[in-house]
């Protein structure tokens, strides 16, 4: 959310003082309702907002993949001052936000847009994006435990969606194992919360794919443009 005024003169409709000016004149409108309260905050990317009736200019849309390092927090500030994704965009302009969530530990594939309509497409439960991740557990999960989690299981918010589990590295000595799954849903913590209920706690999670995007050797902190193909592909 920003100040309208700021919004209206980023989209090049005037200057800052005369965006101010035409707000307290009424000649801007949020979704269909006149503002003229200078401080009010609007989301360019999901606000209808328009001048003399007219829709305003609207952002560029940028589509980015990134491989989001453990330790960084998926929102737009934060109070803490930890570090947050758009640290990582050099020379973005565009304010752009995550499609989904990854956990402040989480790391690995993360989309970024400023495509509201697109964000909200791929994040809706009806659209069962496969999301699919390494869980790096403490102790080897026996066959018996990973049919659980293929099955669906029990938590606190439901039973989950069959999901896909498949040993993908195990370390009998140090007694790990790295576990790919893939999930069709976007619960809080969930990837967490399935390997909590069959005993096997997450010491490490890193999202490989997201659809058919693959992360593949992207470094660790860099981002890129998704391709024409690769946005049509996700829709
Ligand atoms: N599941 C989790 O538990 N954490 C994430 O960050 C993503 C999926």
């Amino acid at each position: 959310m920003e100040r309208l005024q700021k919004i209206l003169a980023a989209a090049g409709v005037a200057s800052r003082r005369k965006c101010e000016e035409l707000i307290a004149s009424g000649a801007v409108e949020v979704n269909g309702k006149v503002v003229r309260e200078l401080g009010t905050k609007a989301d360019p990317a999901t606000d209808e907002i328009t001048v003399k009736g007219k829709p305003i200019a609207s952002e560029k849309k940028i589509y980015l993949m990134m491989n989001k390092p453990k330790g960084v927090i998926t929102s737009a500030s934060d109070p803490k001052g930890r570090k947050i994704v758009s640290d990582f965009l050099p020379g973005i302009k565009e304010r752009v936000y995550p499609v989904g969530r990854l956990d402040y530990d989480t790391e690995g594939l993360l989309l970024l847009t400023n495509d509201g309509e697109f964000a909200n497409l791929l994040t809706h439960p009806s659209h069962h994006v496969p999301k699919t991740y390494l869980a790096t557990v403490k102790g080897v999960p026996h066959g018996s435990a990973l049919e659980r989690l293929q099955k669906g299981i029990k938590l606190e918010d439901g039973m989950t969606a069959p999901a896909e589990a498949d040993y993908h590295d195990v370390d009998v000595d140090a007694g790990v194992a790295t576990i790919a799954i893939t999930i069709y849903e976007g619960r809080n913590r969930q990837v967490r919360r399935m390997f909590d209920a069959i005993g096997h706690p997450v010491a490490r999670l890193k999202r490989i794919k997201f659809g058919h995007l693959v992360l593949e050797n992207m470094q660790r902190g860099k981002f890129r443009h998704l391709t024409l193909s690769e946005i049509k592909e996700l829709r």
